[in-house]
């Protein structure tokens, strides 16, 4: 038991220092200035050329977006979760080898081109992510935490990073097989994660590009704005557009929908008004019952 609180702690206190130093001494390889030089650019597209002309600068919710931005980037993701994921592989492996299996590797990428490495990174994981994103819409108990992505009622780069901190344990936990069995760990490779970052942005954005065939292949904001759609299109019970980067599986499984322009499309689910409009409230939204009632005792006025 000791031996997986030392590796919490040693995860918790490598990744909090890890985070002071990122922030003091600013490097090309930064994941807090690349986020804060991301959203700089989409902020400014977004002023000078929006594509919802009447919608404020400084929309509903921009400034709870900007702090779940830097809250499920670094704090959650960076410092919490990195510490008790090492527990959690720490003791996947000692089981997985109580059964006597050592190595999940099935192909070794690691003798691959660099450039081959990243794409198969990138392509198998958006893959795996689109499969878990339907699995937020489709398993109810999953689905109440991602109304907190859902509640965004006015859309805008920073959107992208509202969501529940249950979700960042949900994707991590089910990328993790997939990324092992081809030798990856998911901080491997720093420009994948920009990128996808970058993309995550842009399919926020109140910002117009018209992308021609390749709409076919990246999603878009004309494409995801059909996914927080208020109303879904005729018999898409679950939902339609849940590409993360990539809007190819959409278009290849056949849950594409882009009824009309959404520019000014309704957005939200059923019921929103029940839903609690603050971070507190929306970090423990989704536990039951218990997690209703605290969500309503911290947004107390
Ligand atoms: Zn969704
Ligand atoms: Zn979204």
């Amino acid at each position: 038991m000791n031996h997986y609180l030392q590796t919490f702690l040693d995860g918790y206190t490598g990744y909090a220092r890890y985070l002071g130093y990122e922030i003091s001494h600013p490097h090309w390889k930064s994941y807090f200035y690349w986020l804060v030089g991301v959203s700089l650019f989409f902020f400014l597209l977004e002023l000078v050329h929006p594509w919802r002309t009447k919608q404020a600068r400084i929309r509903k919710d921009f400034w709870l977006d900007a702090f779940y931005m830097f809250f499920n980037f670094f704090l959650f993701s960076l410092v919490v979760y990195n510490a008790a994921s090492e527990v959690v592989v720490e003791l996947f492996r000692d089981l997985l080898a109580k059964v006597g299996i050592h190595n999940l590797v099935a192909v070794e990428v690691g003798s691959w081109p660099v450039w081959a490495q990243l794409l198969t990174l990138f392509v198998l994981r958006d893959f795996v992510q689109w499969n878990v994103h339907r699995l937020l819409h489709r398993v109810p108990f999953l689905w109440e935490f991602h109304k907190v992505h859902h509640s965004v009622e006015q859309m805008g780069f920073a959107a992208h990073l509202r969501y529940h901190w249950m979700e960042t344990v949900a994707y991590r936990t089910i990328e993790y097989i997939p990324l092992a069995m081809i030798g990856f760990g998911i901080d491997d490779f720093f420009v994948v994660h920009i990128f996808a970052l970058a993309v995550g942005h842009f399919n926020h954005s109140n910002f117009r590009l018209p992308l021609g065939p390749l709409k076919y292949v990246f999603n878009n904001p004309q494409m995801h704005i059909w996914h927080h759609a208020k109303e879904l299109p005729e018999g898409r019970r679950y939902g339609v557009n849940y590409g993360i980067t990539l809007s190819l599986w959409d278009y290849l499984f056949g849950t594409a929908s882009i009824p009309y322009d959404g520019r000014d499309v309704e957005l939200g689910f059923p019921e929103m008004e029940r839903f609690p409009p603050g971070f507190l409230g929306q970090a423990v939204y989704g536990f039951g019952h218990a997690g209703g009632e605290a969500a309503r005792r911290l947004e107390e006025p």
